[in-house]
């Protein structure tokens, strides 16, 4: 397998992550209704629908791939979670410019770049019970793998398993940011929606470069 990741491999990735939004959408949807307003599933899915449309015309390269994801989302989400989400990938496509392939390193990176970016316009900090208590764990667990010298495939399943591990870990919080912040302590006992989408995110990029030929 190889170490370098093309846009066809991050392009199947997107896919993929629409797919498991689309299984896992009722109980995305159900993790924000204990907190939320009960439209997490309803909302990510609608955006990944809409981003696959326009995946249709093949990207020419990944800072293309993740423009268009990005723009797509920030403009199909009505909820906080469109403009993170898209910012997210906003963020990763200019970190990947010139390249046509990306290496662990590279794609490391990008996933920093867009994790900051979603830390710069939510303002969420490590256990505030967002996304971020997902996302924040990936890409140390990422880089701490990149270091060890382990090839993208197992560092990108050390990723997923600090993101799954992060999900989990949201459920004794207690919200300090989105909409969940309104219930106080009544948010301690459920795992936040947001994390458990970034959770998923992760772990569909483990198994789509797992699953290349
Ligand atoms: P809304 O809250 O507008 O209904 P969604 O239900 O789609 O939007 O998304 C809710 C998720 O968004 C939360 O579970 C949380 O992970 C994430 N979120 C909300 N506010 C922030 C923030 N300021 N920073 C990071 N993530 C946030
Ligand atoms: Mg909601």
């Amino acid at each position: 397998m190889s170490d370098v990741v093309s846009t066809d491999d991050l392009v199947a990735w997107i896919r993929a992550f629409r797919d498991a939004v689309q299984q896992h959408r009722d109980e995305l949807t159900a993790l924000d209704s204990a907190i939320g307003d009960a439209d997490h599933g309803s909302n990510m899915a609608r955006g990944l629908d809409a981003v696959v449309v326009k995946l249709e015309t093949p990207p020419a390269s990944a800072a293309e791939l993740f423009k268009t994801v990005g723009m797509t989302l920030v403009s199909s989400v009505g909820g906080a979670s469109g403009p993170l989400y898209g910012t997210f990938f906003l963020r990763m496509g200019p970190a990947l410019a010139d390249t046509d392939g990306a290496d662990a390193v590279a794609l490391g990176a990008a996933l920093r770049a867009g994790v900051d970016g979603v830390v710069a316009r939510g303002k969420a900090e490590p256990g505030d019970k967002t996304m971020i208590d997902a996302l924040g764990p990936a890409v140390a667990a990422w880089d701490d793998a990149v270091a060890a010298g382990a090839d993208v495939e197992a560092v990108s399943a050390a990723a997923a398993e600090a993101a799954a591990k992060g999900r989990d870990a949201t459920e004794p919080l207690v919200a300090r940011k989105g909409r969940a912040s309104y219930l106080g302590e009544r948010s301690a006992g459920h795992i936040d929606p947001g994390a458990a989408s970034s959770a998923l995110l992760l772990e569909t990029l483990r198994d789509s470069l797992a699953a290349r030929g």
